[in-house]
């Protein structure tokens, strides 16, 4: 009787929920699942955290909407860790948005800048709200493809002359979410070089810049020459301090870029629960051995499974950052008919690459977020069926 809009009928068929169908049908029949297959940290959100929140929780000014454009202290604590960790200058007051998590953020910025018709560039396979977010303001998605041969970047100079034209945006996400790959320095500032002449606005998503190993540090796209006249950077407490149920994040950069997110989400929300900002406030303040600790961690797990799946023969890489592992499916195989067969014969979670779009084929992601004697675990068991 009642139609869904037709923004609602485009959006992709979201393929994350049939995999967690069978992964519950699957745990239901008793089997001992092993899940590589969700982006979300195992290990608990630090205590020093947890205090500031019991501490915030107890005050009931902490009870009445909040700001929506975010609590001073939390975007001063933005600002400052920006500066400790990017050497860059913020203005806390019209350069910093705190957002409800990240994915509110990007999945809401369309609707800033997107007239029906106009081009939003989109990285091919990629984090889903991208596209979403696309769709749902009425523009057209342009996909660019993230190639194994071009390392995971997209090749600007393929993106035709009249798209460019009629594009208003470009999404960028390194360290990337599936592949892992890093951004070159040639690259950035290639792609500002781009972005400039055709006057784009970029936005960076770098949920992942405290994930990264052997020394590697991922650089903030502010920090190149000319970046603060056309970039907006997500970043999120999620991943760096296990937060993902708590819903924290930022964009930073150009101030009427983010000024004008902040007019759309001034219209939508009423600001993140206080308590939590105050929260977020002794994370990003607090003492950052943490953050080592946690990579230090990931990076053994990344050792032990990447190490066990090139003895079985799938020759990967280690990623320089990211908590996933980006997989040739063996013999050409579909992405969902692989991750079908690993859940049925070996009962092991992974996620099809095709779900993060169409260039995702051929690959399958798995995530470090089970301990070392699950990953011991499920390399003896693609043992057996390898
Ligand atoms: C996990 C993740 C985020 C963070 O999302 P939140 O909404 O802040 O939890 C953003 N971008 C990518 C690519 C991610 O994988």
């Amino acid at each position: 009787m009642f139609k869904v809009s037709k923004k609602l009928n485009l959006l992709p068929p979201y393929l994350f929920l049939e995999i967690d169908k069978a992964k519950r049908k699957a745990r239901a029949e008793g089997r001992d699942i092993i899940d590589l297959g969700i982006g979300d940290p195992d290990q608990p959100t630090p205590d020093y955290v947890i205090d500031a929140l019991n501490k915030a929780v107890e005050d009931p000014a902490n009870y009445r909407y909040a700001l929506d454009q975010g609590m001073p202290v939390l975007r001063y604590a933005i600002a400052a860790w920006y500066k400790r960790r990017f050497n860059l200058v913020l203005n806390p007051d019209t350069e910093i948005l705190p957002l409800i998590g990240s994915k509110e953020g990007i999945a809401h910025f369309p609707l800033a800048f997107i007239n029906p018709g106009d081009f939003a560039l989109v990285p091919d396979p990629c984090y889903p709200p991208y596209k979403g977010g696309v769709i749902l303001a009425g523009g057209k998605v342009h996909l660019m493809p993230l190639l194994e041969a071009n390392n995971f970047l997209p090749d600007l100079k393929r993106i035709p002359f009249l798209t460019r034209k009629k594009a208003k945006i470009i999404f960028v996400n390194y360290p990337n979410n599936p592949t892992n790959a890093c951004a070159s320095d040639e690259f950035y500032a290639e792609l500002i070089d781009f972005a400039k002449k055709n006057k784009i606005i970029i936005i960076s998503d770098v949920a992942y810049s405290e994930m990264a190993y052997d020394g590697y540090k991922p650089r903030s796209l502010l920090e190149f020459p000319g970046a603060k006249d056309l970039v907006i950077e997500f970043h999120s407490l999620s991943k760096i301090y296990n937060m993902t149920g708590w819903r924290v994040g930022w964009a930073c950069g150009n101030p009427t870029i983010v000024a004008a997110l902040a007019k759309v989400k001034s219209n939508i929300d009423s600001g993140i629960f206080s308590a939590v900002q105050l929260a977020g406030v002794a994370a990003l303040n607090g003492d950052q051995h943490f953050v080592q600790d946690m990579c230090q961690l990931y990076q053994e797990r990344r050792d032990i499974l990447c190490s066990g799946l090139n003895s079985l023969g799938w020759k990967l890489n280690k990623p320089k950052a990211t908590f996933y592992l980006w997989i040739n499916t063996p013999g050409k195989v579909d992405s969902i008919s692989f991750a079908a067969r690993l859940l049925k014969e070996a009962d092991i979670v992974a996620t099809p690459g095709v779900g993060f779009g169409r260039y995702g084929e051929g690959y399958i992601r798995m995530a470090l977020t089970v301990n070392k004697e699950r990953i011991k675990e499920a390399l003896i068991r693609l043992k057996k069926i390898t």
